[in-house]
């Protein structure tokens, strides 16, 4: 493949990604109209029925979405870091929470899958799943274990009858895709020292559907809670600094989330200010207006710089958990400055649902709570800086 230097060129954004192989900018040409034509105009639909509708799975499969950066060895794209990322910015624009899920979806549970699956799972499994006909979720948190992950108490304990199983018994809470999912990756503890990952069918009588989590953004997401009791789960042996270390590539995918949600929050509002008109001026003419358009341009750069940078690193194969905590923790406080700032320059329509701005707003928040919220990020960085 040759290298092209490519700025997506129907993009009015500029991005910070420069350097694609021309089959992937030819892939995120595709995802950028796919997400025009059939995610922007569903967003709301979506999100008052607080549900994507099942046959958008699929579809994503045929376009290469679930499988980004799986292996050309297992059937996925083997794409890079930066492309998963400017995938999930690109999606962000149109539908954060359809983001939220892809982005866990490629760095989380299919590349847990892809890794430490063995031979069987992986062909019981990755067709399905990189075509869309199963879907995936990822479970790690639990009542009394979210940001001090290590706390899990779902326990595991094996099946004497059958190597290789346990039986899982516990309870996760705000799991992405938790009530559709076919096939979940679910950290549980093997005994009071050790955690791992194992993969549990959902069509499992052990698996108990507790409750439908209502958020107040990303809400076309399937957020919920579950219990497993006695549920079959199939050993993916892993330790569990292994299972967490997907997250620094996730964390990077929500900065390219957040970096998404600001983006388009941002385009509204200039675009609002440059025809809304007070005191017989323009409001992108007042200087107060111009201040919020010029500090949030400014961060949004910042914000592609660390992004890219990680997903750089990522690609060099060079350790990432502290430019992905940077990427992460700058890109969703700025996405909840930008975000802010484009409904107040909106002023009483910013809080309209009429506009789209109020939505992004809100979806902004979960960027800095999910895989590891801000106060987690900067232990992460100062502990990285400390050592
Ligand atoms: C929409 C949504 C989707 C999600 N999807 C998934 C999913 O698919 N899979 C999954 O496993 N989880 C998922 N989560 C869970 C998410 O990762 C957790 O909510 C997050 O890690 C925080 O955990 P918590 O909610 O228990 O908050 P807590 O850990 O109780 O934290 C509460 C507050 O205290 C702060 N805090 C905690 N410990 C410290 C500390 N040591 N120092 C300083 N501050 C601290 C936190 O930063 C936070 O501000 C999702 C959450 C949401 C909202």
């Amino acid at each position: 493949m040759s290298l092209v230097a490519s700025v997506l060129s129907a993009e009015k954004t500029t991005s910070a990604m420069t350097d694609l192989h021309a089959e992937e900018a030819a892939f995120l040409e595709r995802v950028r109209e796919f997400t025009e034509k059939e995610v922007l105009p569903k967003t709301r639909e979506w999100e008052e029925a607080c549900e994507f509708p099942q046959e958008i799975w699929p579809k994503l499969g045929k376009i290469g979405l679930l499988k980004i950066l799986i292996s050309r060895d297992n059937g996925g794209l083997g794409y890079s870091c930066q492309t998963y990322c400017e995938a999930i910015r690109l999606m962000a624009k149109a539908d954060p929470a359809l983001a939220m899920n892809l982005a866990a979806w490629n760095a989380l549970s299919f590349a847990h899958l892809e890794k430490y699956g063995n031979d069987e799972q992986r062909k019981a499994y990755l067709p399905k799943i990189a075509s869309g006909e199963w879907t995936l979720a990822w479970a790690l948190t639990e009542p009394d274990a979210g940001s001090d992950a290590r706390h899990v108490r779902t326990f595991a304990t094996p099946n004497p009858d059958k190597p290789g199983w346990y039986k899982l018994n516990g309870s996760k809470m705000f799991i992405t895709n938790g009530g559709n999912a076919d096939l979940i990756i679910v950290i549980a503890r093997v005994d009071e020292k050790n955690l791992t990952a194992f993969l549990v069918e959902k069509s499992n009588p052990g698996y108990h559907f507790k409750e439908r989590l209502h958020t107040v953004g990303v809400s076309a997401s399937n957020t919920v809670a579950f219990d497993l009791k006695d549920a079959d789960g199939w050993h993916t042996p892993c330790t569990f600094e292994e299972a967490i270390s997907f997250l620094f590539r996730g964390r990077l995918g929500i900065g390219a989330m957040a970096l998404g949600i600001a983006e388009k929050a941002f385009e509204l509002a200039v675009e609002y200010s440059k025809h809304r008109e007070q005191f017989g001026r323009r409001l992108c003419d007042m200087q107060s207006v111009q201040n919020m358009i010029a500090d949030s341009a400014m961060e949004l750069e910042a914000s592609r710089l660390l992004v890219k940078n990680g997903a750089h690193l990522e690609d060099l194969g060079l350790p990432i958990a502290k430019e992905a905590s940077y990427a992460k923790l700058f890109a969703s406080e700025t996405a909840n400055r930008v975000t802010d700032r484009a409904l107040q320059i909106h002023g009483g329509r910013g809080m309209w649902k009429e506009f789209l701005v109020e939505k992004l707003w809100r979806d902004a928040k979960l960027c800095e709570i999910g895989e590891g919220a801000s106060e987690i990020q900067r232990l992460v960085i100062a502990k990285s800086i400390l050592k």
